[in-house]
């Protein structure tokens, strides 16, 4: 799991969109993020400004696969998986296999690839189902 860096001061702000995020186990927007912890707890730009840090850090992923207005953001995993997400309720399917092979080959010459992210969008089977009776 993660470890908190040692120069991120382990603020109440911080400490509520991180145990929210450890709780979840799909990405969330800031707005999703704002409305779980409550309107009390913490401002939307405060989230904003959160999670910011957090990627900074490397804490956190960002993607904006769903909806492009809207970022969403996981906690780092740190490890080799990648993911497929409905994109009406957002639940996150583990694919089997990396899709890329071991040799990504970039059209740059020496780029020098350390990563890569892979982002799988579709419909799940349940949401898929309503889709189907609701167009009928
Ligand atoms: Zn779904
Ligand atoms: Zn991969």
């Amino acid at each position: 799991m993660n470890t908190w860096p040692k120069e991120l001061k382990r603020t109440k702000a911080r400490l509520a969109v991180y145990g929210l995020l450890a709780q979840e186990l799909r990405p969330l927007s800031p707005k999703e993020i704002h409305a779980k912890l409550g309107e009390a707890e913490l401002w939307l730009s405060s989230v904003y400004r959160v999670l910011g840090q957090f990627e900074k850090a490397n804490m956190v992923v960002r993607s904006n696969g769903v909806d492009l207005q809207n970022n969403l953001y996981e906690l780092d995993p740190h490890e080799h998986k990648h993911y497929a997400v409905c994109i009406k309720c957002r639940t996150r399917f583990d694919l089997k296999d990396c899709p890329l092979n071991e040799e990504v080959e970039v059209n740059a010459k020496g780029f020098v690839v350390t990563e890569h992210r892979v982002e799988v969008l579709g419909y799940c089977a349940t949401c898929m189902d309503a889709l189907k009776k609701g167009s009928k």
